[in-house]
């Protein structure tokens, strides 16, 4: 059985040398698909750029944007029999990017800004029999905002973390269900946290008999 996992950040190009980006180092991922692969799954990590080397014995897509992330999810979607989107998105991206590098005219510069495909939701719309696990980073009104992100990408559980998480070798996260309920906390190494969202996975989605479409 294959699980699908996106990592790292995304850039969005202003010009062919600028870019607006997300802080993440990736390392909540990239645990993520060291504990799947030591339980035995085999995994599709598709990351954005980070300074790790993709574990061995992943499938490893390395992709820049978030249209990229999007088609290389949806291209392995089909044999995949769920996601973890570990992924620190960039939401939005400038409605133009220039060629070469924009000159400073000494003027305030005003960018105009699309909003980017929303991956999970957008397989969670293809979901079938597939479990779709969400994190969430949050700083205000966490649980609300989160129970909200679940609900709006059609998750069976999403990790609420919190800034604290951005860089850090550690991590304290909380699974919530679609009913609101907290169902799990965990803290610790992120590759302990890994390994308890793994065999989470394992005993209450995967046991459930979800499979992949191929
Ligand atoms: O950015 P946000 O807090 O909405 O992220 C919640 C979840 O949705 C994360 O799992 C993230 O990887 C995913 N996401 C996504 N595509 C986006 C934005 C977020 O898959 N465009």
């Amino acid at each position: 059985m294959r699980i699908l996992v996106t990592a790292g950040p995304t850039r969005e190009y202003i010009d062919d040398v600028r870019f607006l980006t997300n802080s993440s180092s990736g390392l909540m991922g990239y645990a993520l698909v060291e504990a799947a692969l030591s339980a035995g799954f085999d995994v599709t990590l598709v990351s954005g750029p980070v300074n790790l080397a993709p574990p061995s014995g992943c499938q490893f897509v390395a992709v820049e944007t978030t249209e990229q992330m999007a088609q290389a999810c949806l291209d392995a979607w089909g044999e995949c029999c769920g996601v973890i989107g570990a992924a620190a998105v960039c939401d939005y991206r400038p409605k133009v990017r220039q060629s070469g590098k924009l000159k400073k005219t000494g003027q305030p510069l005003v960018l105009e800004l699309d909003e980017t495909t929303d991956i999970l939701a957008s397989l969670g719309a293809k979901k079938g029999n597939r479990f779709l696990i969400g994190f969430a980073l949050e700083s205000q009104d966490s649980y609300t905002n989160a129970a909200r992100k679940l609900k709006s990408k059609n998750c069976d559980a999403i990790i609420l973390n919190s800034p604290l998480a951005i860089n850090s070798r550690d991590n304290s996260v909380e699974l919530i269900l679609p009913d609101g309920t907290i169902n799990e906390k965990w803290v610790g190494a992120k590759r302990i946290v890994a390994d308890r969202i793994i065999d989470w996975i394992s005993k209450n989605l995967i046991s459930k008999n979800l499979t992949s479409e191929t």
